[in-house]
């Protein structure tokens, strides 16, 4: 099984920032409000994840790091309508098979909090508020031919930030705090959707952007497409959602870029923040292991419905 898991853990954790989207996944699915990252050299030498969610009872504590055992799919018909973040019971187990990982948590009706090493299996009373720290030390100890590839810890800290990035501008409603070697880098308040956007991609994008809202059959579009402007242009904002989960789509992407030369007649790069919503049978997204990519069961429909949201957003004098 430890095997198993780190075949998994080959095809989940590539980097620091793999860790930190689960373990911010994880804290998600608990109810957080509050998220707070603390890194280490990148996060190669420590990552703790804190949340103020509804932790985890101490005689569920060993089973959250056990493959599967705790999948938040119940039965076969979720697999259509996984609704949470975090839905292979895996990616703990993981983790724990490539690195030092422990639990510390407390439930609303628990007595104190719980410490569970996972190395020992030393399981302790200790303190903290409802919630849960994660901590995850020394990746890749164990596979010293994968911790070879890691960049420098800058390199790794922005990967993380990125990975938090991604989760913040789909949550307004929670607060994230990255802290790197003592020093808070990245603090995002909780407030609008719109706040956020400036908050995590700056004044300059917001006011540079044109909202876009659509409602077009089974699917709507909403977010801020960027007016293209050489000087603003930046191929790394490019941020799409479908039902609150980041995606990386090359279709959704070629929806938007298409758009784009609807409007403009050029090449510029788009720059973005979608939000697609649509009815989860219309859309696969257990494809990957890293959960980024999505199979929609009617392609054309979303492309187009992609491309009317963002070339309305473009052509009309609004803001
Ligand atoms: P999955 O998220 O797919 O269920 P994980 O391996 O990521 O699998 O997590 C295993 C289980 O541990 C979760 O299902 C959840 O019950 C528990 N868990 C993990 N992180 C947290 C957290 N931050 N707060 C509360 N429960 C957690
Ligand atoms: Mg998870």
């Amino acid at each position: 099984d430890e095997l198993i898991s780190q075949i998994a853990a080959g095809e989940v954790v590539e980097r620091p920032a793999s860790v930190v989207r689960e373990l911010v996944d994880n804290a998600l699915d608990a109810g957080a409000t509050e998220v707070t990252l603390k890194l280490l050299a990148g996060g190669v030498r420590s990552i703790v994840v804190e949340d103020n969610g509804a932790g985890i009872p101490a005689d569920e504590l060993p089973l959250a790091l056990r493959r599967h055992a705790t999948s938040k799919i119940a039965s076969l018909p979720d697999l259509e309508a996984v609704s949470t973040m975090g839905f292979r019971g895996e990616a703990l187990a993981a983790i724990a098979s490539i690195a030092d990982v422990s639990l510390l948590s407390r439930t609303a009706d628990g007595p104190h909090a719980f410490r569970l090493d996972a190395r020992s299996g030393e399981l302790a009373p200790a303190a903290r508020a409802v919630g849960t720290s994660v901590e995850v030390r020394e990746l890749f100890f164990s596979t010293p031919a994968r911790r070879k590839f890691l960049k420098t810890d800058a390199t790794e800290l922005a990967h993380c930030i990125e990975a938090v990035r991604r989760h913040a501008l789909a949550r307004p409603d929670v607060a994230f705090a990255v802290w790197h070697e003592g020093k808070l880098v990245e603090q995002w308040r909780k407030g609008t959707a719109e706040q956020r956007i400036k908050d995590v991609l700056g004044e300059d994008f917001l006011a540079a952007s044109r909202a876009v809202e659509a409602h077009i059959g089974p699917l709507s579009v909403r977010g801020r497409a960027g007016v293209p402007d050489a000087a603003r242009a930046r191929a790394d904002q490019q941020y799409c959602y479908v039902n609150g989960r980041y995606v990386r789509d090359k279709l959704l992407a070629h929806g938007v870029r298409s758009a784009y030369e609807d409007v403009l007649h050029g090449s510029r790069q788009p720059t973005y923040v979608l939000f697609v919503e649509i009815s989860p049978e219309r859309v696969d997204v257990n494809v990957h292991p890293t959960k980024i990519e999505v199979r929609f069961r009617d392609s054309r429909e979303v492309h187009q419905a992609v491309r009317h949201a963002v070339d309305d957003a473009l052509a009309l004098p609004r803001a």
